[in-house]
């Protein structure tokens, strides 16, 4: 770990009953990079996001971000979800439907005053390409225009770390491509540490800097995509990749 890492998972576990969802995980985000946790349903992705982000009480490890622990399972550290400094965007978009974009965007900015807000909306809604968008309600938005929105939603409190949980399943082939390549110019341009979760081997490669394969609970390989790709430590590894050929 180093002060500068957006996040460090140091040994994470964490069981579901008698079911050990995430076993002894070792995960670290450099500042700008975009990590991808990837793997089959059901391998614990979503559980480490979601430990990440402090939803969920952390039963065994240490969880830092930029040099600071924010979760130790030793000491019953865990800092607060809200105090975190992290952005998230789930696959299901949830936009509050009774609020304009403009007005779900600036719902994380309530902290600020009106002008600063204002103009953080308004730089937020830029970013994703949504500015003509503002006053319109979600449901006239498409899946794709309502992903932006809840891109622009995590951004807008300029959060340290993004945690994204397959931001792009609910959307059709085609959009998918298209908003995989304009979210991934984003965050490059933003230079925002990333954390994005998918279960797409082909998402993950177009996508990542650094790719965690996981399996049951496991990060089976951790390294750069063509690593991953041409290298692979082992028949899983390899087959799951395969898959999209
Ligand atoms: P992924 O995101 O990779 O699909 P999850 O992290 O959601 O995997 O789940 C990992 C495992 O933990 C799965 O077997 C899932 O059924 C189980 N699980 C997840 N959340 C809970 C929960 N709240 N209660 C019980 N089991 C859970
Ligand atoms: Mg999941």
């Amino acid at each position: 770990m180093t002060a500068s890492d957006a996040l460090f998972l140091d040994r994470v576990s964490h069981d579901f009953g008698k079911l050990r969802a995430v076993d002894g995980v070792e995960i670290t985000v450099a500042a700008g990079e975009v990590v991808c946790l990837l793997g089959p349903s059901g391998c614990g992705k979503s559980t480490v996001l979601r430990l990440s982000a402090g939803l969920e009480a952390l039963q065994q490890g240490r969880i830092a971000m930029r040099g600071q622990i924010v979760g130790d399972a030793a000491t019953g550290r865990n800092m607060a979800p809200e105090h975190r400094q992290v952005g998230l965007v789930f696959q299901d978009f949830a936009l509050f439907p009774h609020l304009t974009v403009a007005a779900n965007v600036a719902f994380g900015l309530t902290a600020l005053p009106a002008g600063e807000r204002q103009e953080r909306v308004r730089e937020a809604l830029a970013q994703v390409g949504m500015l003509d968008y503002a006053q319109t309600y979600p449901h006239a938005l498409s899946g794709g225009q309502q992903q932006r929105v809840a891109l622009a939603r995590a951004l807008a409190p300029r959060p340290a770390l993004l945690l994204l949980d397959e931001p792009f399943s609910g959307l059709d082939a085609r959009l998918r491509e298209q908003i995989r390549e304009d979210t991934v110019h984003l965050l490059k341009a933003s230079g925002i540490a990333t954390l994005l979760v998918t279960h797409d081997p082909e998402e993950a490669m177009f996508m990542a800097d650094r790719i965690y394969l996981m399996r049951r609970g496991r990060v089976e390989q951790a390294g750069r995509p063509s690593d991953i790709y041409y290298r692979p430590l082992n028949a899983f590894v390899a087959s799951f990749f395969s898959v999209v050929n």
